[in-house]
Parts: C-alpha cells; sequence; structure tokens
C-alpha cells in the first residue's frame, strides 16, 4: 500500500470514530473495573538471556528463581501485554507494543487486535509508561507512518526529555544505542499530536499518573480508581518470581538501578496494603494478578 492511499484510508475512517463497544474474543482477557473496560492483548514475547533478569545474583540461586516460574536454559521467554481501556467514548491504548523492527516473536499486538475485531482507528487515546522498544517501537509502520489515525499520545515530560536528550546515549550499554535512534524515530512521529503529563495527572477521570522512575528516568505506572485499585505496572515488575521475592536484584534493563530498587519495594509494599489488581506488562499472560506479602518480601498471585 503507497503512503498516499493509506492517507485517504485513514481520512476515511476519522469521521467513523466514535463511540465503541470492545467485541467479546476469547484469546483476549476482558474484564471489568470501575468505570473500565479492560482488555489485555497479547504483543508475543522477547526471548532475553536469563542474565539480563539480574546480572548480579548468584548463578545458582537465580537458576532456582527461573525452574519455579517454570524457566530453563540459557534464554527465557517475557511475554509482553497490551493493555486497551474503554472508558465513556475513549479507547485508550497503554503502550503500543515492539512493532516489526525489535523481535520476530514480538510486535503482534496489531494482528491480535485485528482478529478480535479491534479497530485500531477507534483508539482515541495512547499512553507510554516509558520508551524501551517494546512499549514504543509499535507507535510507526514500516513507512515510519504512525499506526493511530486518530490517537492523541500521552508521555511523561521526564521521559521523552531524557530520550531526547544528550544523556540517552550515556544512560545505556553501547549494544542498546539502537534503542535511542528508535525511540528518536517513534517519538518523531507523534511530535504533532503528543501531550507530556506528570506525576498525579489524570488522563481520564479515574486513571492517574504514578510516577515509578528508575526502570527509566522518567517510567510511569497507571493506577485505575475502582474497587481495591488496578494499577498497570509497566516494567516496575517484570519477572513472577525475581521482582517479588527478590526486589533488590538489579535487571540489566533498568536504567538508573538504585533508584529502580527503590521504587520496586515501595511499590510492592503499596500494592500488598491496597490489596491493588494489577496488570504486569512481562508477567505470564495476561500478567493480571495480585502481590501478597511473603518471608520478608512479596509474592505474585496470579486472577483465576
Ligand atoms: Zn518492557
Amino acid at each position: 500500500m503507497t503512503s498516499l492511499t493509506r492517507r485517504a484510508l485513514i481520512a476515511g475512517t476519522a469521521a467513523t470514530a466514535a463511540a465503541y463497544t470492545l467485541p467479546a474474543f476469547a484469546a483476549l482477557t476482558a474484564f471489568k473495573h470501575g468505570d473500565f473496560d479492560v482488555t489485555v492483548v497479547s504483543d508475543g514475547h522477547l526471548v532475553l538471556p536469563v542474565s539480563f533478569l539480574a546480572a548480579d545474583a548468584d548463578p545458582a540461586e537465580r537458576a532456582a528463581m527461573l525452574a519455579a516460574a517454570g524457566q530453563s536454559g540459557d534464554t527465557y521467554n517475557s511475554p509482553t501485554n497490551v493493555t486497551l481501556l474503554k472508558h465513556g467514548n475513549d479507547l485508550i491504548l497503554i503502550d503500543t507494543g515492539s512493532g516489526d523492527r525489535f523481535m520476530p516473536t514480538a510486535g503482534k499486538m496489531w494482528d491480535n487486535l485485528k482478529t478480535a475485531g479491534i479497530d485500531k482507528a477507534k483508539i482515541t487515546k495512547v499512553v507510554f509508561t516509558h520508551g524501551h522498544p517494546d512499549h514504543l517501537w509499535g507507535t510507526v509502520d514500516e513507512f515510519d507512518e504512525l499506526m493511530l489515525p486518530n490517537a492523541s499520545f500521552h508521555v511523561a515530560a521526564a521521559e521523552w526529555d531524557f530520550w531526547n536528550g544528550d544523556n540517552a546515549m550515556r544512560g545505556l550499554p553501547a549494544e542498546r544505542a539502537g534503542f535511542v535512534t528508535g525511540a528518536r524515530r517513534n517519538y518523531a512521529a507523534i511530535k504533532d499530536r503528543v501531550a507530556m503529563f506528570k506525576d498525579g495527572d489524570e488522563i481520564v477521570s479515574g486513571l492517574q499518573i504514578v510516577s515509578t522512575p528508575g526502570h527509566t528516568q522518567g517510567h510511569v505506572s497507571l493506577a485505575l480508581k475502582g474497587g481495591d485499585g488496578l494499577i498497570v505496572t509497566g516494567d516496575v515488575l517484570t519477572h513472577p518470581m525475581i521482582s517479588f521475592v527478590h526486589p533488590e536484584w538489579k535487571p540489566a534493563a533498568d536504567h538508573v538501578v538504585d533508584q529502580a530498587v527503590t521504587t520496586r519495594k515501595q511499590l510492592l509494599d503499596r500494592l500488598a496494603t491496597d490489596k491493588s489488581k494489577i496488570i504486569g506488562f512481562h508477567l505470564p499472560y495476561p500478567g493480571v494478578g495480585r502481590v501478597e506479602r511473603k518471608d520478608g518480601a512479596y509474592r505474585y498471585v496470579a486472577a483465576t
């Protein structure tokens, strides 16, 4: 498809973006929370070296944690779960997944939405937890054009400034310099439609930004009102065993490692105290569950 044809199609769909009912689809997880219809759609998974989870950890203890999560070998599969919220006339996507230029096992979300009968042209808002490839690079297609013709985009000012600033290269190992190029490419595509937010801001009524920095400089989670609360945690909690039993371990993906540990411990304490529901981007699909205290640390209890 040429970009001209694509633009014509986009123009044609703009007029029909209005109130939208999410279709039922067995392969998606969907439930109600407060004023929100919550759907979790898989973007596929990442394949990562196990050392990536906690380079500083004792290898034997790390292997035991992985075995307890049903994982073995030198690599592990990290699920990628994208959250979609319906609220009134808004259809709100939290992160855009990996797109087609990160890993062949990821970037499946757009196809999965299409299969489920969810028209991406109806998505009105996108909120980004942070600027890593698996959360941001699905924003554009192979022509660097926006996948979402009718959405506004919402980014933490601290995150936008980090990736677009001079320190971005210095904050990453050299082998991940491509992360900066990719973040800038996707951010450039939304620059005319982006709104910056800060800690405590509401995107829509009942959907609040919770600053959870450390994984990246401007990383955020999202809190949904209703019941005991629901927190979309982003990448504060990235593994169903390690993040809960050893929140002090330091995943290689965390940019500001000591701050990430502090944030992880604070969020776990809040989640266990409030008994909030969580959606974890990298927890086993759909990543919906709760946090409980256990033996001086925590455990993840998947929703059944
Ligand atoms: Zn991630």
